[in-house]
This record gives C-alpha cells, structure tokens and sequence, in this order.
C-alpha cells in the first residue's frame, strides 16, 4: 500500500526476537520508518543459534508447527515459506521413550497412528480418530480468533467466539477433557505433554489446547532445511528490503513519556525521539523497569500474582559418534510425572528435580550443518521451575542423572562422548533476555491468561505504545508470536495513522 498524503512513523522496536522483527517487517511495509533496538549483539531472542567446534544449535524452538501461519504472514509480503527455506515434514513425527523401557513412534501416517493407539487400549485407534475429529472443528474455528485483537472486552462477542464457546466447556482442562476420552496412561501421556512443554500442568490449561496435540499429529510436525534459524533470518531479511534499520548491542534503559505519549528512548545516555515505540522485550520486565510507576498499565502486583512457565536447563551438545537410537525429536517420560509437576509449576514447592521428563532434540538427524560429520548434535531440555537459584553445580547435578537416563533407556553411550558442553538456564534466561523470573516462555496459558486475559497489545497509559510477542495474546511459540506481531502492526495502522 503507498501513502501519498499520510507519511509514515518513527516507530521504535524494543527487541529483536521474532515478535519484534516480525512487527518491524510489517510496519515498515506499511511505509513507516522503523529502527529495531536489540541488547545483544544477534537477533533472534528465545529463538537465537549457539554454535561450538562445528556444532550448531537452534537455542530456543526446534519444533515448526501450524505451517499455515508462517505461509500467512510471508503472504504480506508477496511471498511464501519455499522463497526463504524448504520444508520437510518429519516422519516419525516424534518419538516417546516411556519410563518402563517401551518406546513408540508417532508417524505421519494416520494410520498407523491409530493402529498405535489400538495397542495402547481398546478401540484406542477409534477413540483417537474421534479426539483428532473434535479438535480439527475446535482449531477451524480457534484459528480465526488466534488473528483478532482482543484488547476490547467486546470483543467477546464476536461471532466465532461465542461459536467456540458453545462447543465446549471453557472451564473444563485440558487433562479431564483427555481423561475422560482415553484410559491408558500411555495413551493420556502421548495427548497431554505438549502443554507441559509450553510451560503449563495439563490440569491447569483450558481442554482447547488439546488442538496442540492435533497439530502434531494430524497436521504434521516440519523443519525448516537449516533449522528453525531460516525463519529468523528470513524476516530480518524481509525487514531489512523494506529499510528497517538495526542496532545491535543496545539495551533501552528508559522510555521518555511526555503528556501521556512515548517520545524518547534511551540507552546508556543516548537517547533517540519516536513517534510510537512496540515493545518486545518480556511484558512484565519492560513495564515495570523501563516507564516511570504512574505509566503501568499492570503494577509489579499484577506481575507478581501471575502463573509463569517454568525455567529450563538446557544443555547443548556435541557427541563424538552417531546415535542411532534416536530421531529428531525425542520425549522422556517419566512415570509419575503428574505428581512432580508441583517442583515445576508451583512456585511454593519448586525446586531443582531430583528426575524429571525431558525432551532430547539432535538437529543432526536432518541437518548435516548441525554437526561434523560422524557427529551428533544434541539439545537436551529439562523444564525446572521459574525463579529458583541457579549454580553450577546445580546443572551439572541434574545433568549428570539425565544423561544416565538418557543412557540406560537408549543403550547408546554418551556421557564418555561429549566434546562440545554448554548449558543455558535460569541466569542466562535472566541476564540474557531480560526474562521475569527467568521463565523460558512468559505467561503460562491458563484460562485467565488466554485471549482477552493475556496483557493487552496496547498500554491503557501511554496512547502510542504498543507491545508483541508471546507475553501478548495469541501466546508462546514461533506461530503465535507471528500473528501478535500482525495484530499490532494493524493497530497501529488503524490507530496512529
Ligand atoms: C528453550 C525453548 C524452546 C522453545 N521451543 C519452541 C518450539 O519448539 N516451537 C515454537 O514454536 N516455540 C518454541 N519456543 C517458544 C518461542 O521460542 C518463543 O515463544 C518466541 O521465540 C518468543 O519470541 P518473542 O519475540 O516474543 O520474545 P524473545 O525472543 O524473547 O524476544 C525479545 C527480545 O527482546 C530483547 N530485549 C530484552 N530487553 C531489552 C531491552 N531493554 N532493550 C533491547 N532489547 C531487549 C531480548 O534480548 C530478546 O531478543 C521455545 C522457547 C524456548 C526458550
């Protein structure tokens, strides 16, 4: 679209995670003149690469799912996901190692999905094929809120929403909505760890976010050729066609409020003017450490009484031969799982586990850059709760009985093996990312921080400031954060302009 009589914004990114690049993109397609400012010295935030010695590791996300969302926002520009990387889907899908020493593989033939599911109990591959059928309605319609801005309390009344409503009960959970549908504890345990990996129990997440396990079942889980990097690279490099100017290794101090509207920015005593600004850094840290009290939208209290995801340790690897046990995406079950997610989720008992589930992601399994060859790239994630302290020692403890673990269910050997080390967890999460708590995603989704409930796009205080990512409703993941960037840029199309 060209503006002849309307000349774009100073609009002013504080972040370069995907949120922030994506918001920048857009707005400067729309014609305004935008300069991101990012306190490392990469973009890329949560979804930044550590590589080592030939190593090369996607930091954050490695799973590429809702191929859909990513095809949608390129589409802004003219553009699809095949102009900037090839995608594969993944076949097996994943794999799930259980406590007992049974291993099952989710495939990308249905089929043999519910065939899996027969095994696991009876009429299991009917029941699965019913479960995947309701949720397929549930995301057709969720899909179309995911893009509504929902800062209005009217905008509970849209017509899609009040639709999803009437289909199923919004107070019931994620975990009785799969109890209720599925005995085994196999079977539930395959349907339910996704929401654990999103930072929330299964007893806590409203039942609509059973659509997760739909998603990687039924449409399929992909990776980028390269790794989950392209898509980074991809919108910076869309940005960047349409002007948007970047400053690495600026950290914003302040931002400059005068008569109700952001003016300045600040860092380490420069100081820039602006006609708008879009935060992207952590909601709760910006609110409360970068605009004076009186411009808060939500107070430290409001922060405070929040339910956060969880920290993770993560440990990046490089392992010296081939592991063929393993594919690229690989989940550890614990049995009794539920019972610990109290030193995960709960901030009153939270504390380093003594035996967790974990997720094993080896990028080298379809990326040859991953790793030198005869190598094997491993990402290992163990979910701990936010804001607990945080040593070396502490990582190296838990480690240690991880990858004992990891051993004893795989029978390869790896702990003699490792070259490349390196562990990132709640300090790094903290000191890196600015992260309240040194939570991994933010704001778990519970229902009262769902849609309407999560902090809004807008602030109620300052009339040009504005902020996306996953803190902001749709939530966490790379999709989510795509579409709240566009729901931001078309507010401040629709409001500024
Ligand atoms: C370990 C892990 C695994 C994940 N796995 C997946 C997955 O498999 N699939 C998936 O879809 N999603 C996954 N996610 C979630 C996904 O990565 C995030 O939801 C998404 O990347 C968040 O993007 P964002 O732009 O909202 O925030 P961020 O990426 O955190 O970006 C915010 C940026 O703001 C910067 N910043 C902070 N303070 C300042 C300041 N004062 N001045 C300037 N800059 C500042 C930060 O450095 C950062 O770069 C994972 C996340 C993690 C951590």
């Amino acid at each position: 679209m060209t503006y002849i009589f309307s000349p774009g914004l100073k609009i002013t990114v504080v972040g370069g995670g995907l949120g922030g690049l994506a918001a920048a993109a857009l707005l400067a397609k729309d014609g305004h003149e935008v300069a991101v400012y990012e306190k490392n010295e990469t973009i890329g935030g949560r979804a930044s690469v550590f590589s080592r010695d030939g190593f090369l590791f996607d930091m954050g996300p490695t799973w590429y799912l809702m191929p859909d969302v990513f095809d949608n926002f390129f589409a802004h520009f003219g553009k699809k996901s095949s102009d900037f990387y090839r995608l594969f889907r993944l076949d097996p899908s994943f794999r799930i190692f259980y406590d007992d020493g049974d291993v099952v593989d989710i495939v990308a033939d249905m089929e043999k999905n519910f065939m899996l599911f027969d095994k696991l109990e009876r009429s299991g591959g009917e029941k699965l094929r019913k479960f995947l059928q309701k949720c397929e309605k549930l995301y057709e319609s969720i899909s179309k809120t995911l893009y509504k801005d929902l800062d209005s309390p009217l905008s509970l009344f849209q017509r899609e929403i009040l639709l999803q409503g009437l289909q199923f009960n919004i107070f019931e959970s994620m975990e009785s909505f799969i109890y209720k549908r599925f005995e085994s504890d196999k079977a539930r345990k395959i349907l339910l760890y996704s929401i654990g990996f999103v930072g929330t129990p299964p007893a806590k997440a409203p039942a609509f976010y059973s659509i997760l396990s739909y998603l990687k079942l039924a449409q399929g889980v992909y990776y980028p050729e390269g790794g989950i990097r392209r898509v980074v690279e991809a919108v910076y490099d869309l940005a960047k066609s349409h002007g948007v100017e970047f400053y690495l290794g600026y950290e914003i101090n302040k931002i400059k409020v005068i008569d109700g509207r952001a003016r300045r920015i600040i860092s380490d005593g420069n100081s820039w003017e602006t006609d708008a600004v879009v935060v992207n850094a952590d909601y709760a840290y910006a609110e409360t450490k970068l605009l004076e009290p009186r411009y808060w939208t939500y107070g430290p209290s409001y922060w405070e009484k929040r339910t956060y995801t969880p920290s993770a340790l993560v440990a990046y690897i490089g392992v010296d031969h081939k592991l063929d046990s393993l594919i690229t995406h690989n989940i550890f079950l614990e049995r009794d799982w539920a019972e610990k997610f109290y030193q995960i989720f709960d901030p009153r008992y939270a504390k380093w586990p003594e035996y967790a589930s974990y997720y094993v992601h080896v990028p080298s399994k379809i990326n040859v850059s991953a790793a030198p060859h005869g190598c094997e790239a491993l990402f290992i994630l163990v979910p701990i709760g936010a804001g607990l302290d945080d040593s070396d020692e502490k990582r190296h403890k838990l480690f240690t009985k991880v990858v004992k673990d990891l051993e004893n269910k795989t029978g390869e050997s790896i702990e003699n093996s490792i070259g490349v080390k390196y562990f990132f967890s709640i300090r790094d999460f903290t000191t890196r990312y600015n992260a309240y708590r040194g939570s991994a995603l933010g704001l778990a989704h519970t229902l009262s921080q769902t849609a309407f409930w999560r902090p809004r796009h807008k602030s109620r205080k300052v009339k040009n400031l504005y902020y996306t990512g996953q803190y902001t409703h749709p939530g966490i993941g790379l999709p989510m954060v795509l579409i709240s960037a566009e729901i931001v840029a078309r507010k401040i199309e629709r409001e500024l302009r």
